[in-house]
């Protein structure tokens, strides 16, 4: 089997690459370990509306809500109510949305191997395990869309992220008092690092958190976040959906190598201010696709998409590591004050107007234009100093 480019995994990332590098005229083979399309599923299915249309993908039967503002909750219960002026984000079944991707691959011409498991890469030529057999592949190009282990990565020694959070989540029936609002908890006893969530959906809701590695283990937080006197109000107990997974945050220095490049979560292009990774990853995977096929012509480099995705989303990713550094370093009692600075009229109404989960930098501009810098040096730590 030859053919110009290879892409390993599946998933969004995958999907949208593959999609890429057969509509620029590369013959493209995506191979994907498991049975299925989306299984298992590790995510809380939240995405905003730039991803959507970053995927390509317009709103479809994959959609099970329409979220418009979210509560954030600091350790000492003061609640901090973000209201957008339309629908920023959806919650998805990821299951049904990664197929739908794959529909669109497909429709682009791309070949699909499914229970084709890569192992190991010589040059133009990868190994892989294809329904229980082994085989040998020849590519021009290998795309690592491979997630978190990315074996692809490891087979040819490109570096890893620079950190992993440990994220647990579970479905449930749930009685949210707003259909179409995200709640987060904040508190180092239920989510040191980072924090946790109820994204409703119909009567239930994705109940879980993320958190440092260092601390104890997730199931230890989850059941501190289900005595969050919010989340016990709402809670109607059975717990079905279980997730567990990593977050990979800090995209290593490099993700290109020889006739391999890296992508999605393998390559870190994941929001550390939120964990997600569907908006990144096909922001990258454009790139990714596209110049894959013009470097199988040899009318490209490889180089040109470590170049061009950094252009892209490496600004907004080195930002969110700072501020998801220094929001990690908070005690509750620091939380509970940067929650209550937020809460501020004027600061809520700027939060309405230039929020933006996938660019968070534009909020914090806004406010530093505003006059907030050193509020927010004084909250948030020394990182902030630097930042613009
Ligand atoms: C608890 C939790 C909640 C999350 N919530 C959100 C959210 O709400 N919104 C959001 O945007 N992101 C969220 N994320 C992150 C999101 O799930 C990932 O960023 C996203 O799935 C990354 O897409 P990807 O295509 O890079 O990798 P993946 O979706 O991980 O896909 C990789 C694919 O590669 C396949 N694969 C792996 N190894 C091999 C191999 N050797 N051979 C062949 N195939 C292989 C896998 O089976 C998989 O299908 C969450 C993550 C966690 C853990």
């Amino acid at each position: 089997m030859k053919y110009d480019v290879v892409v390993v995994g599946a998933g969004p990332a995958g999907a949208v690459a593959s999609k890429y590098a057969a509509k620029n005229g590369a013959r493209t083979l995506l191979i994907e370990e498991h049975a299925s399309i989306g299984s298992p599923v590790q995510c809380t299915g939240l995405i905003s509306t730039a991803a959507l249309a970053e995927c390509e993908i317009g709103e479809g039967s994959f959609v099970l809500a329409r979220m418009k503002g979210a509560f954030v909750y600091a350790p000492d219960g003061e609640e901090l109510t973000v209201r957008g002026k339309g629908i920023k984000a959806y919650v998805i079944d990821r299951k049904m949305f990664d197929r739908a991707l794959i529909e669109r691959s497909l429709d682009e011409g791309v070949e699909i191997l499914l229970k084709t498991r890569f192992t190991d890469i010589h040059g133009d030529k990868i190994s892989v395990i294809s329904s229980g057999e082994r085989k040998d592949i020849q590519a021009d190009i290998i795309i690592g869309a491979d997630g978190i282990q990315s074996s692809v990565g490891r087979a040819v020694g490109l570096p890893r992220c620079e950190k992993f959070l440990s994220g647990i989540q579970f479905e449930a029936p749930y009685a949210a008092s707003d259909p179409g609002s995200v709640e987060i908890f904040t508190g180092n006893n239920i989510a040191p690092g980072f924090f946790a969530w109820a994204v409703p959906f119909g009567d239930m809701a994705r109940i879980g958190l993320a958190k440092n590695p260092d601390s104890l283990p997730v199931q230890h937080y989850l059941e501190k976040l289900l005595e969050h006197p919010v989340v016990a109000s709402r809670y109607r107990g059975s717990r079905t959906e279980h997730v567990v997974g990593g977050i990979p945050l800090g995209p290593p220095d490099r993700t290109v190598k020889e006739n391999v490049m890296l992508l999605g979560d393998a390559a870190g292009q994941v929001k550390p201010t939120s964990g997600g990774g569907v908006y990144m990853g096909a922001v990258c995977a454009k790139i990714a696709g596209e110049v894959a096929a013009r470097a199988a012509r040899k009318e490209a480099r490889l180089e040109e998409y470590e170049k061009r995705w950094r252009s892209a989303a490496g600004r907004e990713l080195a930002i969110g590591m700072r501020i998801h550094k220094s929001l990690g370093k908070l005690s509750d009692e620091n939380l509970n004050e940067f929650i209550a600075f937020l809460n501020k009229p004027e600061i809520r109404d700027c939060i309405t107007e230039y929020g933006d989960m996938d660019h968070p930098s534009v909020l914090l501009q806004k406010l530093i234009s505003r006059g907030d810098k050193v509020q927010l040096i004084k909250l948030l730590g020394v990182a902030f100093k630097t930042l613009f």
